[in-house]
Protein backbone atom coordinates (compact mmCIF):
# COMPACT_ATOMS: atom_id res chain seq x y z
CA UNK A 1 0.00 0.00 0.00
CA UNK A 2 0.87 3.50 -0.79
CA UNK A 3 1.49 5.68 2.26
CA UNK A 4 2.89 9.28 2.11
CA UNK A 5 6.61 10.17 2.77
CA UNK A 6 5.49 12.31 6.09
CA UNK A 7 3.54 8.79 7.31
CA UNK A 8 6.52 6.81 6.69
CA UNK A 9 8.59 9.07 8.31
CA UNK A 10 7.01 9.47 11.76
CA UNK A 11 7.37 6.82 14.56
CA UNK A 12 4.32 5.06 17.00
CA UNK A 13 4.61 6.79 20.03
CA UNK A 14 6.76 4.80 22.18
CA UNK A 15 4.82 4.93 25.35
CA UNK A 16 1.71 5.12 24.35
CA UNK A 17 2.56 1.54 22.52
CA UNK A 18 4.25 0.37 25.93
CA UNK A 19 0.69 0.93 27.12
CA UNK A 20 -1.03 -1.12 24.87
CA UNK A 21 1.88 -3.63 25.81
CA UNK A 22 1.33 -3.65 29.40
CA UNK A 23 -2.42 -3.66 29.05
CA UNK A 24 -2.19 -6.67 26.64
CA UNK A 25 0.07 -8.92 29.05
CA UNK A 26 -2.16 -7.69 31.94
CA UNK A 27 -5.53 -9.37 30.35
CA UNK A 28 -3.46 -12.71 29.72
CA UNK A 29 -3.43 -12.41 33.44
CA UNK A 30 0.50 -11.96 33.70
CA UNK A 31 1.73 -9.80 37.16
CA UNK A 32 2.73 -6.63 35.34
CA UNK A 33 4.06 -3.70 37.06
CA UNK A 34 4.03 -0.74 35.17
CA UNK A 35 6.59 1.84 35.62
CA UNK A 36 6.56 3.18 32.04
CA UNK A 37 3.12 5.42 32.70
CA UNK A 38 2.77 9.02 32.61
CA UNK A 39 -0.50 9.83 34.44
CA UNK A 40 -1.14 10.33 38.43
CA UNK A 41 -3.62 7.52 39.50
CA UNK A 42 -5.52 9.84 41.68
CA UNK A 43 -8.87 10.68 40.72
CA UNK A 44 -10.28 13.80 38.68
CA UNK A 45 -11.20 16.47 41.52
CA UNK A 46 -14.71 16.69 42.52
CA UNK A 47 -15.45 19.75 41.00
CA UNK A 48 -13.89 18.83 37.56
CA UNK A 49 -16.76 15.80 37.72
CA UNK A 50 -19.88 18.09 39.05
CA UNK A 51 -19.11 20.80 36.23
CA UNK A 52 -18.87 18.31 33.76
CA UNK A 53 -21.69 15.98 34.86
CA UNK A 54 -23.76 19.84 34.87
CA UNK A 55 -22.78 20.12 31.62
CA UNK A 56 -23.79 16.94 30.47
CA UNK A 57 -26.84 16.95 32.44
CA UNK A 58 -28.43 19.86 29.75
CA UNK A 59 -28.63 17.08 27.40
CA UNK A 60 -27.25 19.65 24.89
CA UNK A 61 -23.96 18.91 24.21
CA UNK A 62 -23.21 20.96 21.08
CA UNK A 63 -19.89 22.12 19.00
CA UNK A 64 -17.75 24.76 20.98
CA UNK A 65 -16.02 27.71 19.41
CA UNK A 66 -12.53 26.39 17.88
CA UNK A 67 -10.47 28.03 20.45
CA UNK A 68 -12.26 27.15 23.72
CA UNK A 69 -15.57 27.92 25.65
CA UNK A 70 -15.97 31.49 27.17
CA UNK A 71 -15.87 29.66 30.54
CA UNK A 72 -13.01 28.05 30.05
CA UNK A 73 -10.82 31.02 28.48
CA UNK A 74 -11.95 33.29 32.07
CA UNK A 75 -10.83 29.99 34.46
CA UNK A 76 -7.61 30.06 32.19
CA UNK A 77 -6.83 33.59 32.38
CA UNK A 78 -7.41 33.98 36.26
CA UNK A 79 -5.41 31.17 36.52
CA UNK A 80 -2.64 32.73 34.38
CA UNK A 81 -2.86 36.00 36.32
CA UNK A 82 -2.64 33.88 39.73
CA UNK A 83 0.24 31.41 38.90
CA UNK A 84 1.76 34.01 35.71
CA UNK A 85 1.30 37.11 37.53
CA UNK A 86 0.19 38.29 33.88
CA UNK A 87 -2.92 39.73 32.81
CA UNK A 88 -4.26 38.09 29.68
CA UNK A 89 -6.97 38.76 27.10
CA UNK A 90 -9.29 35.96 25.58
CA UNK A 91 -7.88 37.04 22.52
CA UNK A 92 -4.57 35.70 23.77
CA UNK A 93 -5.56 31.79 24.47
CA UNK A 94 -6.61 28.74 22.62
CA UNK A 95 -7.77 25.86 24.30
CA UNK A 96 -6.93 22.89 22.72
CA UNK A 97 -7.12 18.52 23.28
CA UNK A 98 -4.27 18.59 25.44
CA UNK A 99 -1.00 20.26 25.37
CA UNK A 100 -0.23 17.92 22.97
CA UNK A 101 -2.56 19.46 20.28
CA UNK A 102 -1.91 23.07 21.57
CA UNK A 103 2.23 22.41 20.69
CA UNK A 104 0.84 20.70 17.29
CA UNK A 105 -0.98 23.38 16.22
CA UNK A 106 1.38 25.95 17.41
CA UNK A 107 4.42 24.05 15.09
CA UNK A 108 1.67 24.30 12.11
CA UNK A 109 1.49 28.25 12.68
CA UNK A 110 5.15 29.03 13.14
CA UNK A 111 7.07 26.69 11.33
CA UNK A 112 7.85 26.59 7.00
CA UNK A 113 9.13 24.00 5.69
CA UNK A 114 12.90 23.25 7.08
CA UNK A 115 12.71 25.58 10.17
CA UNK A 116 14.57 24.35 12.64
CA UNK A 117 13.35 23.64 16.40
CA UNK A 118 15.95 23.25 19.06
CA UNK A 119 15.42 21.45 22.38
CA UNK A 120 17.65 19.94 25.22
CA UNK A 121 18.23 16.62 25.80
CA UNK A 122 16.78 14.59 27.43
CA UNK A 123 13.10 15.72 26.07
CA UNK A 124 9.75 14.45 25.84
CA UNK A 125 9.55 11.53 22.91
CA UNK A 126 6.77 13.76 21.29
CA UNK A 127 8.90 17.12 20.20
CA UNK A 128 11.16 15.38 17.21
CA UNK A 129 8.30 13.89 15.36
CA UNK A 130 5.72 17.04 16.14
CA UNK A 131 8.16 18.80 14.25
CA UNK A 132 8.72 16.71 11.42
CA UNK A 133 4.52 16.27 11.57
CA UNK A 134 5.18 20.00 11.06
CA UNK A 135 7.15 19.77 7.88
CA UNK A 136 10.31 21.43 10.52
CA UNK A 137 13.80 19.64 11.26
CA UNK A 138 14.38 18.74 15.24
CA UNK A 139 17.71 19.49 16.31
CA UNK A 140 18.65 18.17 20.06
CA UNK A 141 21.15 20.55 22.29
CA UNK A 142 23.11 17.98 24.41
CA UNK A 143 24.40 19.05 27.26
CA UNK A 144 27.96 18.81 27.05
CA UNK A 145 28.45 18.30 30.39
CA UNK A 146 26.56 14.76 29.53
CA UNK A 147 23.87 16.15 32.48
CA UNK A 148 20.11 16.69 32.72
CA UNK A 149 20.66 20.35 32.66
CA UNK A 150 20.99 22.69 29.54
CA UNK A 151 23.49 26.14 30.22
CA UNK A 152 22.53 28.63 27.68
CA UNK A 153 25.92 27.88 25.83
CA UNK A 154 24.46 24.35 24.65
CA UNK A 155 21.45 25.70 23.64
CA UNK A 156 23.35 28.67 22.00
CA UNK A 157 25.77 26.61 20.28
CA UNK A 158 23.09 24.50 17.99
CA UNK A 159 21.26 27.65 17.51
CA UNK A 160 21.86 28.92 13.62
CA UNK A 161 19.95 30.54 10.72
CA UNK A 162 17.35 28.20 10.21
CA UNK A 163 16.24 28.02 13.86
CA UNK A 164 13.03 29.32 14.44
CA UNK A 165 12.04 27.92 17.97
CA UNK A 166 13.39 26.44 20.63
CA UNK A 167 11.51 24.24 23.25
CA UNK A 168 11.93 24.03 26.54
CA UNK A 169 10.15 21.68 29.21
CA UNK A 170 10.61 22.29 32.67
CA UNK A 171 10.33 20.22 34.72
CA UNK A 172 11.79 17.60 32.52
CA UNK A 173 10.15 15.13 30.83
CA UNK A 174 11.79 12.42 31.46
CA UNK A 175 14.81 13.36 33.89
CA UNK A 176 12.60 15.21 36.18
CA UNK A 177 14.97 18.09 36.40
CA UNK A 178 13.65 21.15 37.40
CA UNK A 179 16.02 23.88 35.60
CA UNK A 180 17.42 26.59 37.38
CA UNK A 181 15.54 29.62 37.11
CA UNK A 182 18.44 31.51 35.73
CA UNK A 183 18.50 29.44 33.11
CA UNK A 184 14.95 30.26 32.26
CA UNK A 185 15.93 34.09 32.27
CA UNK A 186 19.08 33.37 30.14
CA UNK A 187 17.13 31.52 27.32
CA UNK A 188 14.23 34.03 27.47
CA UNK A 189 16.74 36.98 27.00
CA UNK A 190 18.38 34.90 24.04
CA UNK A 191 15.12 34.43 22.62
CA UNK A 192 14.30 37.78 22.41
CA UNK A 193 17.67 38.82 21.22
CA UNK A 194 17.49 36.25 18.28
CA UNK A 195 14.02 36.82 17.65
CA UNK A 196 13.32 33.28 18.31
CA UNK A 197 9.89 31.96 19.22
CA UNK A 198 10.07 30.29 22.72
CA UNK A 199 7.67 27.53 23.51
CA UNK A 200 7.86 26.95 27.47
CA UNK A 201 6.21 23.67 27.83
CA UNK A 202 5.08 24.39 31.59
CA UNK A 203 2.79 20.49 31.70
CA UNK A 204 4.43 19.89 35.05
CA UNK A 205 4.97 23.45 36.01
CA UNK A 206 3.82 22.94 39.65
CA UNK A 207 5.13 19.18 40.09
CA UNK A 208 8.00 20.04 41.93
CA UNK A 209 9.31 19.79 45.18
CA UNK A 210 11.77 19.52 48.24
CA UNK A 211 10.06 23.18 48.74
CA UNK A 212 10.86 24.62 45.32
CA UNK A 213 8.94 27.32 43.98
CA UNK A 214 7.18 27.04 40.31
CA UNK A 215 9.37 29.05 37.69
CA UNK A 216 7.60 31.66 35.95
CA UNK A 217 8.97 32.53 32.74
CA UNK A 218 7.48 35.79 32.09
CA UNK A 219 9.07 37.14 35.12
CA UNK A 220 12.28 37.63 32.71
CA UNK A 221 10.70 38.70 29.72
CA UNK A 222 11.18 42.07 28.31
CA UNK A 223 8.89 42.21 25.78
CA UNK A 224 5.21 41.63 26.85
CA UNK A 225 3.80 43.43 24.15
CA UNK A 226 2.08 41.62 21.18
CA UNK A 227 4.94 41.15 19.41
CA UNK A 228 6.12 38.88 21.94
CA UNK A 229 7.42 35.39 20.50
CA UNK A 230 6.80 34.05 23.87
CA UNK A 231 4.60 30.94 24.27
CA UNK A 232 3.30 29.25 27.20
CA UNK A 233 1.74 25.63 27.23
CA UNK A 234 -0.09 24.39 30.06
CA UNK A 235 -2.86 21.31 30.23
CA UNK A 236 -5.24 19.55 33.60
CA UNK A 237 -3.40 16.31 32.37
CA UNK A 238 -0.72 15.88 34.98
CA UNK A 239 -1.17 18.50 37.74
CA UNK A 240 -5.22 17.59 38.36
CA UNK A 241 -4.69 14.45 36.99
CA UNK A 242 -7.60 14.55 33.90
CA UNK A 243 -5.02 12.84 31.19
CA UNK A 244 -8.48 11.43 30.06
CA UNK A 245 -10.14 14.81 29.46
CA UNK A 246 -7.79 16.29 26.95
CA UNK A 247 -7.85 19.31 27.73
CA UNK A 248 -4.55 21.88 27.35
CA UNK A 249 -4.02 25.14 26.48
CA UNK A 250 -1.44 28.11 24.72
CA UNK A 251 -0.87 31.78 25.67
CA UNK A 252 0.45 33.94 22.87
CA UNK A 253 -0.19 36.91 21.42
CA UNK A 254 -3.49 37.92 19.31
CA UNK A 255 -1.60 36.91 15.71
CA UNK A 256 -0.37 33.22 16.49
CA UNK A 257 -3.68 32.58 18.61
CA UNK A 258 -5.82 33.78 15.52
CA UNK A 259 -3.54 31.38 12.97
CA UNK A 260 -3.58 28.68 15.61
CA UNK A 261 -7.87 29.07 15.95
CA UNK A 262 -7.85 28.83 12.02
CA UNK A 263 -5.29 25.61 11.84
CA UNK A 264 -7.94 23.86 14.57
CA UNK A 265 -10.77 25.18 13.07
CA UNK A 266 -10.15 23.46 9.83
CA UNK A 267 -8.50 20.32 11.59
CA UNK A 268 -10.61 19.42 14.94
CA UNK A 269 -12.80 22.40 15.53
CA UNK A 270 -13.21 23.24 19.60
CA UNK A 271 -12.01 20.34 22.43
CA UNK A 272 -15.06 17.99 23.40
CA UNK A 273 -17.01 20.20 25.63
CA UNK A 274 -18.14 18.25 28.56
CA UNK A 275 -13.98 18.10 28.57
CA UNK A 276 -13.59 21.41 29.03
CA UNK A 277 -16.52 22.07 31.49
CA UNK A 278 -14.54 19.84 33.56
CA UNK A 279 -11.46 22.30 32.94
CA UNK A 280 -13.44 25.00 34.05
CA UNK A 281 -14.66 23.29 37.43
CA UNK A 282 -10.92 22.04 37.92
CA UNK A 283 -9.31 25.66 37.15
CA UNK A 284 -11.89 27.29 39.62
CA UNK A 285 -12.41 24.77 41.92
CA UNK A 286 -10.84 23.81 45.06
CA UNK A 287 -7.46 23.20 44.42
CA UNK A 288 -6.06 21.23 47.48
CA UNK A 289 -6.11 18.07 45.32
CA UNK A 290 -2.59 19.64 43.70
CA UNK A 291 -1.03 19.67 46.85
CA UNK A 292 -1.57 16.12 48.11
CA UNK A 293 -0.65 15.27 44.09
CA UNK A 294 2.48 16.73 45.19
CA UNK A 295 3.12 15.33 48.46
CA UNK A 296 2.57 11.48 47.58
CA UNK A 297 4.90 11.74 44.09
CA UNK A 298 7.27 13.49 46.41
CA UNK A 299 7.01 10.62 48.73
CA UNK A 300 6.80 8.13 45.63
CA UNK A 301 10.06 9.95 44.38
CA UNK A 302 12.11 9.45 47.64
CA UNK A 303 10.81 5.56 48.09
CA UNK A 304 12.26 5.09 44.34
CA UNK A 305 15.24 7.14 44.51
CA UNK A 306 16.78 5.59 48.03
CA UNK A 307 15.90 1.44 46.07
CA UNK A 308 17.26 2.74 43.34
CA UNK A 309 20.37 4.10 44.46
CA UNK A 310 21.33 0.26 46.63
CA UNK A 311 21.24 -1.02 42.80
CA UNK A 312 25.24 -1.52 42.48
CA UNK A 313 26.14 0.59 39.08
CA UNK A 314 23.16 2.40 38.77
CA UNK A 315 23.64 6.40 38.85
CA UNK A 316 20.63 8.22 40.05
CA UNK A 317 19.67 12.08 39.65
CA UNK A 318 17.24 12.53 42.26
CA UNK A 319 14.44 14.20 40.07
CA UNK A 320 13.23 17.66 41.61
CA UNK A 321 9.47 17.41 39.57
CA UNK A 322 7.63 15.51 37.63
CA UNK A 323 6.72 11.48 38.11
CA UNK A 324 9.70 10.47 36.26
CA UNK A 325 13.34 9.42 37.12
CA UNK A 326 15.76 8.59 34.45
CA UNK A 327 18.40 6.48 36.32
CA UNK A 328 21.62 5.49 33.94
CA UNK A 329 21.96 1.50 33.62
CA UNK A 330 24.41 1.60 31.22
CA UNK A 331 27.17 -0.72 33.65
CA UNK A 332 24.11 -3.00 32.75
CA UNK A 333 23.31 -2.76 29.16
CA UNK A 334 24.44 0.29 27.19
CA UNK A 335 21.15 -0.75 24.84
CA UNK A 336 18.31 0.86 26.60
CA UNK A 337 15.56 -0.74 24.79
CA UNK A 338 17.53 -4.33 24.94
CA UNK A 339 17.21 -3.54 28.39
CA UNK A 340 13.78 -2.50 29.00
CA UNK A 341 12.92 -5.48 26.92
CA UNK A 342 15.02 -7.98 29.03
CA UNK A 343 13.03 -6.57 32.24
CA UNK A 344 9.47 -6.97 30.70
CA UNK A 345 10.34 -10.05 29.45
CA UNK A 346 11.67 -11.56 32.54
CA UNK A 347 10.27 -9.66 35.44
CA UNK A 348 7.10 -7.93 34.02
CA UNK A 349 8.46 -4.46 34.25
CA UNK A 350 7.44 -1.57 32.17
CA UNK A 351 10.07 0.77 31.57
CA UNK A 352 10.83 3.04 28.83
CA UNK A 353 14.27 2.88 26.91
CA UNK A 354 16.27 6.42 27.38
CA UNK A 355 16.75 6.42 23.57
CA UNK A 356 13.64 7.68 23.30
CA UNK A 357 14.04 10.58 24.65
CA UNK A 358 17.72 11.09 23.14
CA UNK A 359 19.69 9.34 25.78
CA UNK A 360 21.39 5.59 25.70
CA UNK A 361 21.96 3.96 28.58
CA UNK A 362 19.02 5.12 30.39
CA UNK A 363 15.64 4.12 31.70
CA UNK A 364 12.60 6.30 32.68
CA UNK A 365 11.11 5.13 35.84
CA UNK A 366 8.13 6.73 36.97
CA UNK A 367 7.01 6.83 40.27
CA UNK A 368 3.11 8.14 39.34
CA UNK A 369 1.71 4.71 40.70
CA UNK A 370 1.29 3.46 44.14
CA UNK A 371 3.87 2.66 46.36
CA UNK A 372 3.81 -1.27 46.52
CA UNK A 373 4.25 -0.76 42.63
CA UNK A 374 7.31 1.14 43.26
CA UNK A 375 8.89 -0.71 45.66
CA UNK A 376 8.09 -4.76 44.12
CA UNK A 377 9.00 -2.97 40.61
CA UNK A 378 12.69 -2.00 41.44
CA UNK A 379 13.16 -5.13 43.68
CA UNK A 380 11.91 -6.88 40.36
CA UNK A 381 14.61 -4.95 38.34
CA UNK A 382 17.59 -5.70 41.29
CA UNK A 383 16.74 -9.34 40.89
CA UNK A 384 16.74 -9.13 37.05
CA UNK A 385 20.34 -7.64 36.79
CA UNK A 386 22.63 -7.88 40.15
CA UNK A 387 24.31 -10.85 39.63
CA UNK A 388 24.67 -11.44 43.58
CA UNK A 389 20.66 -11.89 43.74
CA UNK A 390 19.18 -14.83 45.01
CA UNK A 391 18.37 -17.73 42.81
CA UNK A 392 14.64 -17.27 42.92
CA UNK A 393 11.82 -15.10 42.87
CA UNK A 394 8.51 -15.08 43.44
CA UNK A 395 5.85 -12.65 41.24
CA UNK A 396 2.05 -13.24 41.51
CA UNK A 397 2.43 -16.64 42.50
CA UNK A 398 4.97 -17.74 40.08
CA UNK A 399 8.60 -18.66 40.99
CA UNK A 400 10.83 -17.18 38.84
CA UNK A 401 14.04 -18.89 38.58
CA UNK A 402 17.57 -16.56 37.59
CA UNK A 403 19.24 -18.55 34.47
CA UNK A 404 20.85 -15.51 33.03
CA UNK A 405 24.38 -14.26 33.93
N1 LIG B 1 4.35 17.93 27.22
C1 LIG B 1 5.00 17.03 27.98
C2 LIG B 1 6.38 17.32 28.42
C3 LIG B 1 4.36 15.84 28.35
O1 LIG B 1 5.01 14.95 29.12
C4 LIG B 1 3.05 15.59 27.89
C5 LIG B 1 2.31 14.30 28.21
N2 LIG B 1 3.04 13.19 28.40
C6 LIG B 1 2.43 16.55 27.11
C7 LIG B 1 3.10 17.72 26.79
C8 LIG B 1 1.05 16.35 26.55
O2 LIG B 1 0.07 16.54 27.48
P1 LIG B 1 -1.47 16.27 27.12
O3 LIG B 1 -1.79 14.92 27.68
O4 LIG B 1 -2.21 17.38 27.82
O5 LIG B 1 -1.63 16.32 25.66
Amino acid sequence: MSISQLARSIQESPTLKLNETAALLREKGEPVIHLGGGEPKSKTPMDAVLSCTAALNTGEIRYAPADGIPALKKAIIRYTEEHYKRIVSPANVIVSSGAKQSIMVLLHTILDPKDEVVFPSPYWVSYPEMVKLAGGVPVVAHPEDGSFHPTIQDIENVVGSYTKAVIINSPNNPSGQVYSKQFIAEVVDFCERRNLYLIMDDTYNRLIFDGQTPTNCYEYAKDLTESSKLIVINCVSKMYAMTGFRIGWAIANKEIVRAMTNIQSQETSGPATPSQWAAVGALNGIQSSIDSLRMTLENNRNVLVSRLQAIPGVKVTKPGGTFYCFPDFSAYNKDSQKLAQFLLDKVRVVTVPGKEFGREGHLRISFCGTLGEIKQGVERIQWALDPNSPNELYIGGRKLVRDWA
